[in-house]
């Protein structure tokens, strides 16, 4: 079995996760993508408020319903404490019994710009590997060669789309229908999860 891991805050998922999720799945010939919604995702913490666990897991849930290749791995959540990236790795390798070959790790450009910040980042690199998908206006320079030559570039489509912005509009009030799935459109409006304070 091949899988690739797509941790993250999805706080709210949106279609570009997914977009990319699925071109990841073919291009590489997947037959699972795991999404790992970070209990406490290190790099945001105390920076913003992140949205209750118990949300971002209903979202996550509401999308990958439909996706026969798409599941939601709880692992971080069962952990509890800072979700690190490299600890979760470790624990489904050793619960699935997976080798590096045939594990991959999800990231977009952004994650990998800061990568070198990650809890023992080497040792990620040695257990899984990395794929990027671009985010738009992504350049390499400014990335250090020895870690660009250590993960995997895929020619994906590159997807306009980030929470934080989903997160802005319904606190402005502006169309954000066709950024995410209408099921989360409404539960969100249903929890009013984004309104302004
Ligand atoms: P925020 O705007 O709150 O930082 P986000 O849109 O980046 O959120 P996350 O849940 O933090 O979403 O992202 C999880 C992973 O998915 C990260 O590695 C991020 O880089 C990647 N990602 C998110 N949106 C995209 C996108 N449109 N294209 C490529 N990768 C993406």
């Amino acid at each position: 079995m091949k899988m690739c891991l797509f941790g993250g805050t999805f706080d709210p998922p949106h279609n570009g996760h997914f977009i990319i999720a699925e071109a990841i799945r073919e291009s590489l010939d997947l037959n699972k993508i795991a999404f790992i919604p970070a209990y406490n995702p290190p790099h945001k913490y105390g920076q913003k408020e992140v949205t209750p666990i118990a949300h971002r897991l209903a979202m996550l849930e509401i999308c990958t319903r439909y996706n026969e290749h798409f599941e939601i791995n709880d692992i971080e959540i069962r952990r509890g404490g800072i979700s690190y990236t490299i600890e979760t790795i470790r624990e489904v390798k050793n619960n699935l019994g997976m080798g590096c070959d045939d594990l991959y790790f999800l990231i977009g450009s952004d994650s990998l710009v800061e990568f070198k910040s990650w809890y023992k980042w080497q040792e990620i690199l040695k257990e899984c590997k990395i794929v990027v998908a671009r985010r738009p206006r992504f350049e390499k320079e400014g990335i250090d060669a020895d870690l660009l030559e250590q993960v995997l570039f895929l020619n994906l489509p590159r997807i306009e789309v980030s929470s934080t912005e989903i997160r802005k509009r319904f606190e402005m009030g502006q169309m954000t229908r066709f950024y995410i799935n209408d099921a989360v459109f409404d539960y969100i409006q249903q929890h009013k999860l984004y309104e302004r304070k």
